[in-house]
């Protein structure tokens, strides 16, 4: 095991929850202290306040990766005898940083989403609302050696491999190539009923799915050979909520009553027909008042979402969608998720740091 940095433990986790997935606005990253500094413990947190802090304190973390950022709209101010810049100061006097990842960890595979999904018993769970402006398709294509510069010239000139501001992205490995033209073959290369081995090169590049039949020809045009091997591959969606089937149907009670044992809360607030069958189940973590209608249009039975609000209740009563509200503070079930994740992730590195699930309840409601 080794010793490890911020900016280490932090490009791991954003090879599985990537800034760039989160919606526009979001303020996600970095958001206190700094991560050029030795990491030995994290903290792992829904939010962010003064016993969080304590807790990060007592159990020596240099730093917090948390779910709800702390500075979420612009500081106008670093008052210290005000509740904000109090946490501030107090995370900055002990030199621990903060690390924010809301979004983006909601949409990511594995992340807050997929976990209540997991929690909640669906099966064959897809994306409620995508979020990626479009679907990418990946090519991968192998060509002769002395024709692949050709070939990336002509996909990069039909527009594929852009990745953000990044053009021109491309991804090449070394091969062999094996065939046995026919009789019936012009081949390029070899000779007809014998067996060819050519050194041949793979390219792998990204496009959207618009540009499919645009890349094809360009590929068919700059390619050599009569019939040139490619695979195309569509590559997952990416997206807010989760929707999947429960493995049988049951009374929107029962499912309430599940909820509320699955995601340990002590009650849950529920629209709708309590009789009502339900098995298609639509989920998003946190405020899900704007996705009604989507999981509605998706074929969703009940909507599990949080801070449902009266007159979104009322709607969803109308329309005829179920609604279980669990609560905003469900998604603690991110604690356990990214321990467990980001710590085996650096296991597989060696190195030595470790996370801990914050214990501290965020939960600001009791019941009376
Ligand atoms: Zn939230």
């Amino acid at each position: 095991m080794k010793e490890t940095n911020g900016q280490h433990i932090i490009s791991l986790f954003e090879q599985w929850a990537p800034k760039s997935l989160a919606v526009e606005g979001d303020p996600v990253g970095l958001q206190i202290g700094t991560l050029n500094k030795t990491i030995t413990k994290v903290l792992v947190t829904l939010d962010v306040n003064l016993k969080t802090v304590e807790e990060a304190i007592v159990n020596g973390c240099e730093l917090i990766i948390a779910h709800h950022p702390p500075i979420f709209r612009g500081l106008k101010n670093m008052r210290t005898d005000l509740p904000q810049g109090m946490l501030i100061e107090k995370l900055i006097k002990h030199d621990i940083a903060v690390y924010a990842a809301h979004t983006n960890l909601d949409i990511a595979a594995g992340g807050v989403n997929d976990l209540l999904a997991t929690a909640l018993q669906l099966e064959n769970i897809n994306i409620l609302e995508q979020t990626s402006s479009e679907q990418l398709m990946k090519l991968a294509v192998f060509t002769p050696k002395q024709s692949t510069e050709l070939v990336r010239t002509a996909l990069a000139i039909a527009g594929a491999g852009q990745i953000g501001d990044y053009m021109d992205c491309s991804f090449t490995s070394e091969g062999e190539g094996r065939f046995k033209p026919s009789g019936l073959a012009t081949p390029f290369i070899g000779q007809a009923n014998e067996l060819a081995v050519v050194e041949e090169d793979k390219i792998e590049v990204v496009f959207p799915i618009s540009m499919k039949s645009k890349v094809l020809k360009a590929l068919l045009t700059s390619h050599p050979y009569e019939e040139p091997a490619y695979d195309l591959i569509l590559l997952n969606e990416k997206g807010l909520g989760r929707i999947g089937t429960l493995m049988q149907s049951q009374t929107l009670a029962d499912y309430a009553e599940l909820v509320k044992k699955q995601l340990n809360v002590p009650f849950v607030r529920v629209v709708g027909n309590l009789t009502k069958e339900v098995k298609k189940v639509a989920v998003l973590g946190g405020d899900g008042n704007k996705y009604i209608q989507t999981a509605k249009r998706a074929g969703a039975d009940v909507f599990v979402t949080g801070d449902l609000y009266f007159h979104v209740a009322q709607d969803a009563e109308a329309i005829g969608l179920a609604v279980i509200d669990p609560g905003h503070h469900v998604e603690q079930i991110m604690k356990i998720g990214v321990a467990e994740y980001m710590t085996k992730v650096c296991m597989q590195h060696k190195l030595a740091v470790e996370f801990i699930p914050s214990n501290i309840s965020t939960e600001p409601f009791q019941l009376i």
